[in-house]
């Protein structure tokens, strides 16, 4: 039995695991000594292998291109110089008829690796000329990029995942970790056990409640209410560091000002919490030796996501609790590599490495490093991938090119992102699987998965780390980046790499803040945090030493904003409140962790609707009984599951299960500035079947 050393591909915990290989097969997965996970696995890291030895449990495995000649013909097998001429002449032919603007990409947050992400915001910015590249953090973690951006200068962790058993106070807010990230939960487990204070902030007594010290059961949609009142309280009841506040950071008189009418008494109707349980949490926030701010997607998919996350990182520097071991602020990435697209410049609005493409300066670096003229680069941000369907619709967007995600399951408002789908002129997918997407794509470019080759992935806490190939793929599939580069090639952009670390390479050469990442300092159990500038550098396990932040002025900057209701509210036609949350054992779309045997047996049923016992005896419904979700948008069947963890009028559904879609209810209300969809409240009914 061979063991070959790779990274979970399935969370933003970055867990370390050996795939056992014999005879060509993986036979089991084992936990490695990682430094976020020590030896230990969840569910999904100790089962969620046995798709690639393609067991056809539910979902084909695509295992050759395929070209579907007329919209709604079928699709035909082709070899790969065809798939490849066919798919370069289709995007030359629209570039050319409709502008560089009318083509979108999308790099991949899942198991591609940072070098294929790389690659493809390369081919959108050399080959098609814009800055139309964008991933899955647009749904989840978008706002705390664009607001830590600002008031802290990085968007992304400040501290480790390893650090996290270390601090004195955990303030959990909108993040469930115990089923997106089990083995994060271990370290609040860990912390606990140590004698930190919990406070979990979050309308479902989810898992991490039960061990809570404080638990602020809020109402959905009042967050930027309840982050308002806690810093009143810190400023009310003088628990906040002036001298932190007067040296390091800016905006406090104006932020004073503005969180002025939201004393905790205030607030009580909007929060649903009395004004002693909201003094209390920032009580014991403040006084704490070291505090860490965790959030989730509680926090990001809402409409006002960005000023929440503007609002905790104000509590933050309110208290001092950045740029030192055991404090900071943390939004733990979902998908295993959300923050290695983000870090490769998968972001319409930045290069890799953060380099704005609105800086001149940046554009003629990466210009020259590419060897294009200058005046090809597109000075102006990108487009979203929230915001394609309405641009395919208006014509603006003719032609998708999506790798390895799944927006017609995975976007908010299905019918509008159908809608969508249908206006653009061509599509194009490259998946491991036959996804809903990939069924209405134009090409399919087969490609190899997780386990099948190597890369470099980022987990949440910044940390690089490298996986190995265990078996050699089965079908006539490739590797992302080299699909990548033939098609650039075919477009007169000659673009070849000799292996990963060429092009790895690369991405050294144009981004300072990983430059001393090399990837022999990788090989094995390495995990190392950017920035790491010099090749002799260890790595930052926590950002803002010397309260030094990344702003353009070296302060934090405090920003509050008013609360917003959310945008659909209850009604008598409506009158629940519908939130999107996950299922422990299952990823995403459920493609990967679908076709693995283990983990499809512990959870097989499409997604439950879950509510309140009281509410559901106010419908007269039972337990497992069959019923129809309804929205503005559609509706769903699904199972109920009652439990009094869940909070009245709330409901909630799990997003990765294609029958009883949820999406199919969401609206894509998007935050103005991250364009990041309120999938998680909407006016929502049960009827009973
Ligand atoms: Fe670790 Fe996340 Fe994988 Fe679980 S899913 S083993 S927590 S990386």
């Amino acid at each position: 039995m061979n063991k070959v050393i790779s990274v979970c591909p399935y969370c933003g915990a970055g867990c370390k695991l050996n795939l056992c290989v014999e005879n060509g097969k993986i036979i089991k997965a084992e936990g490695a000594d990682g430094v976020t996970n020590q030896g230990q696995l969840c569910l999904k890291g100790l089962y969620g292998w046995d798709f690639l030895n393609d067991n056809k449990l539910l979902t084909a495995r695509l295992n050759q291109p395929m070209i579907r000649r007329k919209k709604g013909g079928p699709f035909e097998v082709v070899s790969w110089r065809e798939a490849i001429n066919y798919t370069a002449h289709k995007l030359k032919e629209i570039k050319e008829k409709y502008g560089a603007r009318s083509i979108m990409c999308t790099g991949s947050s899942r198991g591609t690796g940072n070098e294929t992400n790389f690659v493809m915001q390369k081919f959108a910015r050399a080959v098609l000329g814009n800055n139309n590249v964008d991933c899955c953090a647009r749904v989840c973690h978008g706002p705390s990029v664009a607001g830590l951006q600002v008031t802290l200068g990085n968007g992304a962790m400040s501290n480790s995942i390893a650090d996290i058993e270390n601090s004195d106070c955990l303030l959990v807010f909108g993040y469930n970790c115990a089923d997106s990230h089990p083995i994060v939960a271990r370290r609040v487990i860990k912390a606990k056990e140590k004698g930190a204070e919990i406070i979990v902030c979050d309308p479902r007594k989810i898992e991490t409640a039960k061990i809570a010290t404080q638990y602020l059961p809020l109402r959905n949609g009042s967050n930027m209410a309840l982050v308002n009142a806690f810093a009143y309280t810190l400023i009310d009841e003088n628990l906040y560091d002036k001298n932190y506040v007067n040296q390091h950071t800016e905006g406090f008189e104006e932020y004073k000002k503005a969180v002025q009418a939201y004393s905790p008494e205030a607030v009580e109707e909007i929060v649903g919490l009395s004004a002693l349980q909201i003094r209390q949490a920032m009580r014991t926030y403040a006084k704490a030796k070291t505090a860490t701010i965790m959030w989730g997607m509680g926090v990001t998919q809402f409409g006002q996501a960005v000023d929440v996350v503007k609002g905790l990182s104000g509590l933050a520097l309110l208290t001092g609790n950045l740029g030192k071991p055991g404090v900071g602020v943390a939004p733990v990435r979902g998908q295993n590599n959300v923050q290695g697209a983000c870090d490769m410049g998968v972001l319409p609005d930045t290069f890799p490495g953060y380099q704005k493409v609105t800086d001149a300066d940046a554009r003629q670096k990466f210009a020259r490093e590419w060897g294009i003229p200058f005046e090809s680069m597109d000075p102006d941000v990108g487009y979203r991938i929230t915001e394609v369907p309405h641009l395919a619709i208006e014509g603006k967007v003719k032609a998708y090119y999506i790798m390895g995600e799944d927006p017609l399951q995975t976007e908010a408002d299905l019918q509008l992102v159908r809608k969508g789908f249908d206006a653009l002129e061509f599509v194009v997918v490259q998946d491991i699987f036959m996804t809903k997407t990939a069924e209405q794509a134009d090409v399919i470019l087969p490609s190899t998965s997780w386990g099948e080759h190597a890369g470099i992935f980022t987990c949440a806490d910044r940390g690089f780390q490298r996986f190995e190939k265990a078996i050699e793929p089965q079908g006539n599939v490739k590797r992302d980046w080299e699909i990548i580069c033939l098609l650039a090639t075919e477009m007169g952009y000659p673009m070849s790499y000799a292996d990963n670390k060429a092009i790895w390479d690369e991405v050294r050469k144009l981004c300072p803040l990983f430059y001393g990442v090399t990837y022999e300092k990788l090989a094995g159990l390495a995990h190392i945090q950017w920035p790491c500038p010099a090749t002799e550098h260890p790595g930052t396990p926590y950002l803002y030493q010397n309260n030094a932040f990344d702003t353009p002025t070296g302060k934090g900057q405090l920003f509050a904003a008013q609360w917003r209701k959310p945008a659909e509210l209850p009604d008598d036609e409506y009158p629940l409140i519908l939130s999107t949350v996950r299922e422990v054992g299952h990823y995403s779309c459920r493609s990967m962790t679908g076709n693995c045997k283990a983990l499809a047996s512990l959870a097989d049923e499409p997604g439950y609707v879950q509510i309140n016992p009281e509410a559901a005896g106010n419908l007269g419904i039972k337990d497992q009984d069959i019923v129809w979700v309804e929205s503005r948008r559609g509706k769903v069947m699904s199972r109920c599951s009652i439990n009094d963890t869940i909070n009245k009028p709330a409901i909630y559904m799990t997003y990765q299960w294609w029958i009883g879609a949820c999406n199919e209810l969401t609206q894509d209300n998007l935050d103005p500035v991250s364009k990041t969809p309120e999938t998680k409240y909407c006016a929502a009914r049960i009827v009973k079947i």
